[in-house]
């Protein structure tokens, strides 16, 4: 058993002071029943706690470090950046830099607005969207996450005319109104709530590889549907790509899939590690924003300049030659391994390039209500055997797990081996 003594001490002390000990839920363990960890400092892709143990990541700051941890490079530049001073409220070259990358990567994205989270990137899509359109109606699917927006927090409603309920207390019961919540990859259901309500959708939201429910591919045409029912019915098209931009491949999903979407939302990787998320689309869209259009959205440290370098550095070092590539048959090669080693004891995995969710379930898994068939209490107890064997994967079955270009095959081989060895 690894001594994780001083981590409980933390936990203990932090609860006096922060509700639940965390400053964002997942990370109290409560779903896999652990005590939080702690931790000191991380490098590549090995966190080590406030006790000294060294864990294997592969949730990686969610999806943030696909270089891994303390990338040499970018430190440098980042350090270089702070001397300057780290935020001046005033325009800074450096937003121009990235945002000139951000849509040389994905060029739907023509004009790009910066901002400190994806939840405000989306909040913000979406009020655009609204603002473009001059209609109130959202559609969202169940199971994709969008951030804390209080609008986005809602469950599914069952059929078409049922209104979606707030998933959170606090969230008035008319905040919600205006969202209409669908089963992912159900083009029935989307048909049919177009063809009611068509012409007062503002826009449909969508992670293009939903990651939050855990990895969960479309199918069937699915998204290309989506770009086709928007386009004929005015609506627009939003691809939530906080976790998939620059991921997937250097163009997101998008690109993947070969679907333009009207506004995107990116977050996660583009700040290098800090606090920035962007959001950005068709250029006649964007020009409404304030100042030059109506749609009020602003922010103290919107593109932080320190934040905007670690970003320039990280998408830089991504844009070199044969990147995805490699970080994306690296990952097919593990999970194949993982699949191997995992046969026969009732766990699925849905990989897409480098994120994968192991479900532990037999059946397939193409939406959220075949994820909540998932057994989460052996899902708990695989967390924890991983954990014991220095391995952190994303903790809850409703997660993702990354593989980022610092993990290396030895590691692969060796956590495959380790997970091979599960008996629970
Ligand atoms: C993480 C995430 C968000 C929210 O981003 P925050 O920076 O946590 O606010 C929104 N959408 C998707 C798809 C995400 O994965």
């Amino acid at each position: 058993m690894l001594n994780r003594t001083k981590s409980i001490a933390a936990y203990k002390e932090a609860l006096k002071y922060i509700p639940g000990g965390v400053n964002s839920p997942v990370r109290a363990l409560k779903a896999v029943g652990e005590n939080p960890l702690f931790i000191e400092r991380a490098k590549g892709v090995i966190l080590t706690d406030v006790d000294g143990n060294d864990y294997i990541d592969f949730c990686l700051s969610w999806g943030v470090f696909i270089l891994g941890y303390a990338h040499s490079a970018v430190l440098r530049t980042v350090n270089q950046s702070i001397k300057l001073g780290t935020s001046y409220g005033i325009p800074t070259l450096q937003e121009t830099e990235l945002a000139r990358r951000v849509n040389h990567f994905i060029p739907s994205m023509e004009r790009v607005r910066f901002v400190n989270s994806g939840t405000e990137a989306v909040m913000s899509a979406i009020r655009l969207a609204r603002g473009y359109t001059n209609r109130n109606l959202i559609v969202k699917f169940v199971g994709c996450y969008h951030g804390h927006v209080d609008h986005l927090l809602v469950g599914a409603g069952s059929g078409v005319t049922t209104l979606a309920s707030a998933l959170s207390a606090g969230v008035p019961d008319a905040f919600v109104a205006y969202t209409l919540c669908l089963p992912f990859n159900d083009k029935k259901a989307v048909d049919h709530l177009f063809s009611i309500h068509g012409k007062e959708i503002a826009a449909v939201i969508v992670e293009p590889v939903p990651a939050n429910m855990g990895v969960v591919p479309s199918q069937n045409g699915f998204l290309h549907y989506l770009r086709e029912v928007t386009l004929a019915y005015g609506a627009l098209l939003i691809f939530d790509e906080v976790i998939t931009g620059f991921r997937l491949t250097a163009g997101g999903a998008q690109q993947l899939f070969n679907i333009t979407p009207d506004l995107t939302t990116v977050g996660k990787i583009v700040g290098g590690g800090f606090p920035a998320a962007a959001f950005g689309g068709r250029a006649d869209i964007m020009q409404m924003l304030a100042p030059e259009g109506d749609v009020y959205q602003a922010g103290t440290l919107s593109g932080n300049p320190v934040a905007m370098s670690a970003g320039i550095k990280t998408l830089d070092l991504l844009s070199q030659q044969g990147v995805y590539d490699a970080l994306n048959k690296k990952a097919g090669r593990f999970v194949e391994q993982l699949r191997k080693q995992l046969a026969g004891k009732g766990i699925v995995i849905n990989a897409v390039g480098n994120m994968f969710t192991l479900f532990f379930t037999e059946g397939e898994v193409n939406n959220f209500e075949d994820v909540r068939q998932c057994d989460t209490v052996r899902f708990g107890s695989f967390f924890r055997y991983m954990l014991a064997h220095g391995v952190y994967l994303s903790p809850s079955q409703f997660e993702a797990c990354f593989v980022s270009v610092a993990h290396t095959e030895k590691q692969l081989d060796r956590v495959a081996s380790i997970a091979g060895n599960f008996n629970g």
